[in-house]
Order: structure tokens, then C-alpha cells, then sequence
């Protein structure tokens, strides 16, 4: 009897081991770190406003720190009890409101933004960064991948002119030293434009890392780089 009970206990054990396996599991394995060039958001039909502390400086802005798994599909909105709370960043408000200013219409003061990114992407790497550390870690990152200065030191200037999307992806890798993921989207005329650059980050949110898949999508092999 006494070793029925010893054998039931011990496979209730495993199974709560192998529960805790699964739930580790769940997270992510590394972040897209994702900069948009406002050229791009603005010139589209959809156009854009800027934010109420107005027109940020032409720089690649923030969108996102996005946690992913290697296999291309990722997690989001992971824990509602967890919603943005500005008071929890006020040290970086200005640092956010000049580094990842939203363009989205109406003009607004970027925090319906944060809030976003925080809410859908940032409560899955909780186990990781808090709400600060997401923040911060994003910002950081911002400060050491001067994109626009990879790309402009290689010649590749915001002028309205097309480069071609292989010398774009080349002049990042020799600046910031990993191979970058470029989204395109198209202006008003259907040019395809260098719309946001993808680079890839360890899933404790500390080094940039060669990409283990990258995401879907397609540019030309000659795309627009809008002034702003
Ligand atoms: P879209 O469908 O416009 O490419 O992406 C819409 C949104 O879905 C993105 O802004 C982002 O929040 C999310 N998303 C799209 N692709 C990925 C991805 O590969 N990884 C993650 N983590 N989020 C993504
Ligand atoms: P994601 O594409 O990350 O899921 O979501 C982006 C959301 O943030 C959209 O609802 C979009 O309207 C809003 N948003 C606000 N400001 C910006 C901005 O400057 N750029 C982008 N891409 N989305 C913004």
C-alpha cells in the first residue's frame, strides 16, 4: 500500500517538474529591436501627426523591443494585471519623448504608443526587464546602434534618392556588426521606402545578436530613403 502511495507521489512530482518545463518554455528565446524611419511613416496615404512636443528630430525613432521565438512566432499581450504606468519611468519621459515619439494621428503625447508596446509586447519579457528595465533596456539600445550614422557614413543619405537594399543592409553590418532585417513600405506614389530596420537582441536584453530567423516580407532591390 505504502509503495503505491510513494509511486503516485513521485509520478504527481514528474508531472508538476514537467509542467514547470512547459511553462519555462513559454518564453521567448531572443527580441526584434525595431527602429522606424518617420520619412517613411509620413509619406504614406495615411500620412502621420507629430507628437505634441513637436516634429522630432530626423532620426530613426524606437517602435519596439519585441520578444520572439525561433521559430517566427512570438507572444503578446501576456499579462494584463501588468498595464503601463507612466509614474514607473518618469526618469525617461524625455528621453522616450525624443528618442520614440509616435506619429500616429491624432497628434498625442506618445504615451497611447507606450502604452501599446508595453501592454502587447513588453508584459512577455517580464520575467526578464521590468516595466523600467523594458524601458531603459530599449533606450540603451537606441544609444549604441547609431543607425542613421551607419547609413550616412556609407553614403546612404535621407534624400529622396534610392539605394540598393543590399549596400543599406552592408553599411549596417559594418557600422553596428550584425546583419540587420529591413521592412519597406510604400509612399504615395508606390515607391517602396526603407520603412523599419530589425536588428536582433538576447533574450536578457543585453547584446545585439545575429538574427535566428528573420521576419517575413519583401523590398525591392532598390528602395527610397525619404528625407524628413
Ligand atoms: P505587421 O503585420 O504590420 O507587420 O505588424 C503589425 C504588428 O505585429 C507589429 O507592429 C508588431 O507589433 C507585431 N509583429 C509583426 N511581426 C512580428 C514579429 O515577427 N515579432 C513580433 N514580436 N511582433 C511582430
Ligand atoms: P504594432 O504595430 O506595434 O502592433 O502597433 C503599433 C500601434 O501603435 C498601432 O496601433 C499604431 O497606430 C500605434 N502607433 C502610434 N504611434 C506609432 C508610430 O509612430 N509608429 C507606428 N508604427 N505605430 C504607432
Amino acid at each position: 500500500m505504502e509503495s503505491k502511495y510513494s509511486i503516485l507521489l513521485s509520478l504527481l512530482m514528474l508531472q508538476c517538474l514537467s509542467l514547470l518545463c512547459v511553462s519555462q518554455s513559454q518564453d521567448f528565446d531572443f527580441f526584434y529591436f525595431v527602429q522606424q524611419w518617420p520619412g517613411s511613416y509620413c509619406d504614406t496615404k495615411k500620412s502621420c501627426c507629430y507628437p505634441n512636443t513637436g516634429k522630432p528630430t530626423a532620426d530613426f525613432g524606437i517602435h519596439g523591443l519585441w520578444p520572439n521565438y525561433e521559430d517566427g512566432s512570438y507572444p503578446s499581450n501576456c499579462d494584463p494585471n501588468n498595464s503601463f504606468n507612466q509614474a514607473k519611468v518618469s526618469d525617461l519621459i524625455s528621453n522616450m519623448q525624443k528618442n520614440w515619439p509616435s506619429l500616429a494621428c491624432p497628434s498625442s503625447n506618445s504615451i497611447q504608443f507606450w502604452t501599446h508596446e508595453w501592454e502587447k509586447h513588453g508584459t512577455c519579457s517580464e520575467s526578464v526587464l521590468s516595466q523600467h528595465g523594458y524601458f531603459d533596456t530599449a533606450l540603451s539600445l537606441k544609444g549604441k546602434t547609431n543607425l542613421l550614422k551607419a547609413l550616412t557614413s556609407a553614403g546612404i543619405n535621407p534624400d529622396g534618392n534610392s539605394y540598393s537594399l543590399v549596400n543599406i543592409k552592408n553599411a549596417i553590418k559594418g557600422a553596428i556588426g550584425y546583419t540587420p532585417w529591413i521592412e519597406c513600405n510604400v509612399d504615395e506614389s508606390g515607391n517602396s521606402q526603407l520603412y523599419q530596420i530589425y536588428l536582433c537582441v538576447d533574450n536578457s536584453g543585453s547584446d545585439l545578436i545575429e538574427c535566428p530567423v528573420f521576419p517575413k516580407g519583401k523590398c525591392g532591390s532598390e528602395i527610397e530613403f525619404p528625407s524628413f
